[in-house]
């Protein structure tokens, strides 16, 4: 039985955070089970963008801070590390409250930005990843519980994708364009790459709708945590009310043969069964729930009308460009009347949404995928 534990908790405050991560490490057979005395542990927040904590942009700062307790405590040496992107490192370590976090307890905050390459262990020839996390002796996955319009939700295993240094993710998305699965299958040979010990989930408050980056705070109230990070995924589909396999990760898992279609899952914790989180009407970004269960080939040949699409409202753009110089596809240019999205590029990998300060950037559906919905 694979366990996953998931405690209660409805707010931020230091000492109820802590609180349930210790309980929900304990349950898993405390952090001793994963971190040794002397070992250099890495823990790996969503650091994405620079936005506030309770913009539900990025796991908040005192999740981060409870587990550099937690690894110390196990005799560890904790640092907090992640890549965006663009934009400065240093600006998202402030914003995000992370850089006060890790001042404040002495751990040490690392951009991953060298790059190592790396030989796949399936579908793809070679990987560049972050030495920092190649060579850490433990990599800790905290992961915030978000909606994402390209990969329906972004939760553990996808939060590893931040371990592949800078634009290097850009290489990625273009890679993959428009193939949704082909990503999926990146990010889960990436996850065998780094092989996180733990994931420690922040879903006290998470976002849905608009995510990854415009959606809406939503609280959901638990921290979950697990060993296994399909498993987690797997158990977080549950929780917010998602059907696990529609999630383009845990099906390319599937399809790998690392995931079970029954998966036996031992839940720990407050909770007797997902139903009892009591989420009911968590919001996927519109149309994505739908558009993948349209065949590719349908999906290819009537791609305006089944697909969704960024869509930049011209009220809440600044004009700022920080969208234009993220895009993969450079599918994005700014006019004196605004940003303008050349269709025929994008490759609807929403990083744009994810980066934009102003949540001027939203989703919007082809009008048959609207129909159908
Ligand atoms: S859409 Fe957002 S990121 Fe793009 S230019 Fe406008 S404000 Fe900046
Ligand atoms: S316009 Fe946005 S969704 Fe389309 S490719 Fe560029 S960044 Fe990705």
């Amino acid at each position: 039985m694979n366990p996953v534990s998931a405690l209660k908790c409805r707010s931020y405050e230091e000492d109820i955070v802590e609180g349930a991560i210790r309980k929900a490490v304990g349950l898993l057979g405390g952090m001793e089970r994963f971190v040794r005395p002397g070992e250099r542990v890495l823990l790996k927040p969503n650091m994405l963008a620079a936005k506030a904590p309770d913009k539900a942009v990025t796991t908040h700062p005192e999740v981060v801070r409870a587990v550099v307790r937690l690894v110390r405590d196990a005799g560890g040496i904790p640092s907090i590390g992640d890549s965006g992107a663009i934009g400065s490192f240093r600006k998202i370590a402030e914003v995000t409250g992370i850089a006060d976090v890790a001042s404040e307890e002495g751990a040490a905050l690392l951009e991953l930005s060298e790059a190592e390459e790396v030989e796949g262990s399936g579908t793809f020839r070679h990987f560049e990843i972050s030495r920092e996390a190649l060579h850490a002796d433990a990599v800790i996955n905290l992961p915030k519980a978000k909606t994402h319009g390209q990969m329906l939700l972004t939760l553990a295993v996808k939060n590893l994708f931040g371990c592949i240094p800078g634009r290097r993710k850009v290489q990625w998305h273009l890679n993959a364009g428009v193939d949704i699965g082909a990503f999926a299958a990146m990010l889960v040979e990436l996850h065998g790459l780094i092989k996180p010990r733990l994931s420690v989930v922040d879903a006290v408050v998470s976002m849905d709708g608009n995510g990854p980056g415009s959606g809406r705070p939503r609280e959901t109230g638990f921290i979950m945590a697990g060993e296994d990070a399909f498993a987690v995924d797997y158990m977080l589909c549950r929780f917010l009310g998602v059907e696990p396999f529609m999630l383009p990760t845990l099906k390319a898992a599937r399809e790998k043969g690392l995931f079970p279609e029954a998966p036996e899952i031992g839940l720990l914790g407050d909770f007797h069964a997902p139903e009892d989180a009591g989420i009911r009407d968590f919001k996927l970004p519109p149309g994505t729930h739908l558009e993948w269960t349209i065949p590719e080939t349908a999906r290819r040949l009537l791609k305006d009308a089944l697909t969704t699409r960024p869509r930049v409202d011209e009220v809440k753009c600044r004009l700022c460009m920080l969208c234009a110089q993220m895009c993969p596809a450079k599918a994005m240019k700014g006019l004196d009347a605004g940003i303008k999205i050349n269709y025929r590029r994008c490759i609807r990998c929403f990083c744009c949404q994810e980066i934009c300060p102003y949540g001027a950037i939203d989703i919007a559906q082809g009008w048959l995928l609207k129909y159908l919905s």
